[in-house]
Order: structure tokens, then C-alpha cells, then sequence
């Protein structure tokens, strides 16, 4: 798989644009990884669990670092995975129906891995309740 040339539909995106949305997910990897460090020690330091019961809100906080931690490692992998259709060649297709996601979206959310027909198809699917 060396010598090959690769099979893109069409003209994706410059050599200089995909060096622009590789700047991007690095720049938002460490972000995430940034906000996620900070949640890790937020919840070490909260220390034993003890008064926990009396406050109430600490187990809302606790919970909220803890989502946000889910999440945030859950972009992670997406900006991975964008970064290795960067390196492949086949950055911006959406891994659902092969066509190209638009631009406008990917300026928004460079590491999306679906068109937005496939999107919105998906979240009606799988989360009705989910507005996002
Ligand atoms: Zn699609």
C-alpha cells in the first residue's frame, strides 16, 4: 500500500488547507487535554468523600468534570481519527455515505466524521431526545 496512488473522490482540499485543519486539531487536542488535566485535579483534590453528602452540589460538579472528561476523551479520538484521514488522504468524507462533508461544517467542527445529512439521520435514530 506504498506505491498506490490514493483513491479520493475529488479534489478535497489543499495541501495548505489540510495543513490549516491539522493545526486546528492540534490546537484543540491540547486544548481537551488541557480542560482535561484540569478536571483530573479538580477531582483529586477534592479529596476524600466525606462532606459530600452535606453539600450536594459537590456531587453535581463531581459529575459534571466527570461527563466532560468523557466527552472530552471521546473528541480526542475523533481529532485522532481526523488527523489520520489528514496523513491518508481522506480527510472531510463522511465515513457514512463517502461524500465529501462541506466545508462550512468542517470550519466549525474540523474533526466531524459525518456529512450533515448523516448527522442529523444519526441523532434522530439513535437519540430523539438529544437536541445537540
Ligand atoms: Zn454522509
Amino acid at each position: 500500500m506504498t506505491t498506490r496512488k490514493k483513491a479520493v473522490p475529488e479534489a478535497a482540499f489543499s495541501p495548505e488547507e489540510l495543513e490549516q485543519f491539522r493545526q486546528r486539531l492540534l490546537a484543540e487536542r491540547q486544548r481537551i487535554e488541557g480542560t482535561m488535566k484540569s478536571s483530573r485535579s479538580n477531582l483529586a483534590n477534592r479529596g476524600p468523600r466525606e462532606n459530600i453528602e452535606e453539600t450536594g452540589s459537590e456531587d453535581f460538579i463531581h459529575s459534571v468534570d466527570l461527563s466532560m472528561m468523557a466527552k472530552g476523551s471521546e473528541t480526542l479520538q475523533l481529532i485522532d481519527d481526523a488527523l489520520n484521514n489528514i496523513r491518508k488522504g481522506t480527510f472531510g468524507i463522511c465515513q457514512d455515505c463517502g461524500k465529501r462533508i462541506g466545508a462550512a461544517r468542517l470550519e466549525i467542527r474540523p474533526y466531524a466524521r459525518y456529512c450533515i445529512d448523516c448527522k442529523s439521520a444519526r441523532e434522530s435514530q439513535n437519540s430523539p431526545r438529544r437536541h445537540a
